[in-house]
């Protein structure tokens, strides 16, 4: 089947990379000429595991082209129009800013008209996280230029993890389709066979809002269940418990689970603080407030507020002329997305206090220079980072800070004190690294002078 792809970003380009490599024919389109220009000369625009190997040998297998221009997509034929472009919270109101969908959808049906064979039939699928009732807004949109009869409107949202992106869409928990034409829903099914006949389960919903809906309420969920152990991980330090254990007892229940239970510095990323904002604001203007995902949200803001304070006391109080080794900017492991990561909330406050940051992220530190600037220094690896400082602060849960040889870097530092905002490492392990160690929810660690 042909797939236009419209917005080659985090999901565009590798949902769009993903159905090419189940079999389908795609055209992805970027308004970016950058993006598009990169992605023809084999550099992949965004960090993704194992993205950059599937692009290139689906351009070669002829199934995967780019473009700048949505006309292309209609001189490709394309039945399925997805739209993947970014649906960032207004600044007004904290509703999704939804221009650049919209104005995908009228460029789409342009393009469409001005082609013609008016015997096609064309799906328009928002793969965009999008407020219930986009879809018919969308509708309205294309009617203006294609007969009724010619199109149809659906609501494929995307689930995906950044950082394990590819394998998410190959092996979905579930895919979640909605329309209310039969024909679209049926043109949809036949899209994902190829998951569907390996027994990934296919969510048919008869209408675009339930579809709309699935992805704010999973989404806003998730960032519930991050509020929630949050929450008690700082009650877990002031009555004695270890929130890791408390997450295991509370995990292995089937009917709760363990993902997203685990203690960190506030959630962030390109999706969850906007998504519960718009979920918010639509449950307002229907006047029936969400008020678990209010508390949500309310909470991540005041953790990561007291994640400054908890920086803050750990160096006795004042930050001020303090060398801090700054470990993990981007919002988690595996991605270099900055969007909304803790390290924007934590890093500016610790700078304004007058501490001095050196900062190192395996992936991110590009993106991060952008936001950052010079007001921050940047060390390209965990030794020269924690390298004579007074402390080192753990903010993204890399891999490379796990396995690093912190009785080695220990030694290296004014003061060996770490405070792991990921709980990376357990307390035993901790108790031999030669460090101050403060993790969240659980004892603090002394050196007690030992050198490990
Ligand atoms: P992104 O910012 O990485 O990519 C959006 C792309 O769309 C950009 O490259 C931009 O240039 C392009 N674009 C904008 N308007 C365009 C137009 N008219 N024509 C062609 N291209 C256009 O965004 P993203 O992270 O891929 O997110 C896209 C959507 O998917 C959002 O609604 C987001 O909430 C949702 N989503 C994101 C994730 C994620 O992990 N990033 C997961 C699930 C859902």
């Amino acid at each position: 089947m042909r797939v236009c792809m419209i917005g080659t970003g985090y999901v565009g380009l590798v949902t769009g990379t993903c159905f090419a490599e189940i079999g389908h024919e795609v055209i992805c389109i970027d308004k970016d000429p950058k993006k598009i220009e990169k992605l023809l000369s084999g550099v992949m625009p965004i960090y993704e595991p194992g993205l950059k190997e599937l692009v290139e040998s689906n351009i070669q297998a002829k199934r995967l082209l780019f473009s700048t221009k949505i006309e292309d997509a209609a001189e490709f034929d394309a039945t399925f129009y997805f739209i993947a472009v970014g649906t960032p919270q207004s600044e007004t109101d904290g509703s999704a800013d939804l221009t650049y969908v919209y104005t995908a959808a009228e460029d789409a049906a342009k393009a469409i008209k001005a082609k013609g064979n008016g015997t096609a039939f064309e799906v328009f699928v928002t793969k965009s996280t999008v407020p219930v009732g986009t879809s018919r807004e969308i509708a309205k949109i294309v009617g203006k230029h294609l007969s009724e009869s010619r199109f149809a409107v659906a609501s494929n949202p995307e689930f995906m993890r950044e950082g394990a992106a590819i394998e998410d869409f190959l092996n979905p928990d579930r895919v979640v389709v909605g329309s209310r034409s039969e024909k679209a829903r049926a043109l949809l099914e036949e899209l994902y066979r190829p998951l569907t006949r390996q027994g990934r389960p296919l969510v048919v919903t008869s209408t675009v809002e339930t579809a709309e809906m699935i992805k704010y309420a999973a989404n806003t969920f998730l960032a519930t269940k991050i509020s929630f152990i949050n929450d008690l991980a700082r009650l877990c330090e002031k009555v004695g418990a270890d929130v890791e254990e408390l997450s295991l007892g509370m995990g292995l229940d089937k009917r709760i689970g363990d993902k997203f239970l685990k203690a960190g510095p506030g959630y962030g990323g390109s999706c969850f603080p906007k998504d519960t904002a718009a979920l918010i604001k639509t449950a307002r203007d229907f006047g029936s407030p969400v008020e678990i995902v209010e508390a949500t949200t309310r909470v991540n803001d005041n953790h990561k507020a007291r994640m400054i304070d908890k920086i803050k006391a750990a160096f006795g109080g004042s930050l001020k002329g303090k060398k801090i080794a700054i470990l993990g900017l981007a919002f988690k492991a595996k991605t270099d997305d900055m969007r909304d990561s803790p390290s924007l909330t934590i890093v500016p406050s610790l700078l304004d206090q007058g501490a001095e940051l050196t900062a190192f992220d395996p992936i991110a530190a590009d993106n991060a220079r952008a936001m950052f600037g010079k007001k921050l220094n940047f060390a390209d690896s965990v030794a020269e980072t924690v390298k004579g400082a007074d402390g080192a602060v753990v903010i993204t849960e890399w891999d490379e800070f796990r396995k690093a040889n912190w009785r080695v870097l220990a030694k290296s530092m004014r003061h060996p004190l770490l405070i792991d905002l990921r709980n990376l490492f357990t307390l035993q392990d901790a108790a031999v690294m030669g460090m101050d160690y403060i993790s969240l929810g659980r004892d603090a660690v002394a050196t007690n002078g030992k050198d490990g």
